[in-house]
């Protein structure tokens, strides 16, 4: 479903992608570990179209990023095709970036009208469905100020999946929660997981890992250092500084 080859990565002098190969397949959940600055939320910012990589290539279910192809010849794509091509993946961010004047209802709307021209009573049938899933379904009319975090960033993975992505993409998406908030969001992520659902989590919940990720990839200064089943990264890694990571966060 990803596909993920040799990327490259600069901020002008500073190299934070130095060769990144990864591979999801489609129904699988992959948690991303690493400590701050390793090039986490660039990598997931790369799948998403919002940074442009500088060498590799990286596929989204057979389609290439950022690229149009035509015979054999590459071509950049235009700016509304990439737009376009950004609905098709669902981001969750780790500051919910809700919009503040919009209510929750309006919030979960918002891009299936404006971006996928739904009409707007299917819209908004569709969202008070993904409301109640995620355990929001009183709070429609409130607006983000009058939720804790933990139910604003429902809200926002509610919204994510009012596109229907095949994709999901997770940006820590408990660290700017309250300890007593972060269970009710990595909740709503396990149930998406056991639905089925591709996705690619960036966290630091090693329990949350241990229990849904098919695959962890620990990364390390613009690399992977390892990657495999949870089984094996979080209980017998095989490199030093996965090891020292892990203890630090355990
Ligand atoms: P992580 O998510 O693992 O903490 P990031 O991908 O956010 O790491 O950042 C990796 C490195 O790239 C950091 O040193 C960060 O300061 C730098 N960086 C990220 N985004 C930019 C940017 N837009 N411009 C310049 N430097 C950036
Ligand atoms: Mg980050």
């Amino acid at each position: 479903m990803v596909d993920i080859r040799s990327v490259h990565k600069s901020f002008g002098s500073l190299e934070v992608l130095k060769g990144i190969d990864l591979s999801v397949r489609a129904g699988e959940v992959t948690v991303v570990l690493g400590p701050s600055g390793s090039g986490k939320s660039t990598l997931l910012r790369t799948i998403n179209h919002l940074e442009k990589v500088d060498r590799g290539a990286i596929s989204v279910d057979g389609v290439l990023v950022g690229y149009r192809r035509s015979g054999n010849r590459l071509y950049e794509l235009p700016e509304r095709e990439v737009l376009r091509r950004r609905t098709r993946i669902g981001f969750v961010f780790q500051n919910f970036n809700l919009f503040p004047h919009l209510t929750v209802l309006d919030n979960v709307i918002e891009a299936p009208v404006s971006a996928l021209k739904r009409p707007r009573g299917e819209a908004v049938e569709a969202a008070r469905r993904l409301l109640e899933r995620v355990g929001l379904a009183d709070k429609a009319d409130a607006y983000p100020r009058q939720l804790s975090g933990g139910q604003q960033q429902r809200v926002a993975i509610a919204r994510a999946l009012a596109l229907e992505p095949g994709l999901l993409l997770f940006d820590e998406p408990t660290s700017a929660l309250d300890p007593e908030l972060v269970g009710e969001v990595l909740d709503v992520i396990r149930d998406l997981a056991l639905q089925g659902r591709t996705m690619i989590v960036v966290t630091h919940e090693i329990g949350f890992a241990r229990e849904v990720a098919d695959t962890v990839v620990f990364m390390d200064d613009g690399r992977i250092v390892e990657q495999g089943p949870p089984t094996e990264v979080l209980e017998r890694p095989r490199e030093e500084r996965t090891r020292l990571f892990l203890s630090k966060v355990l």
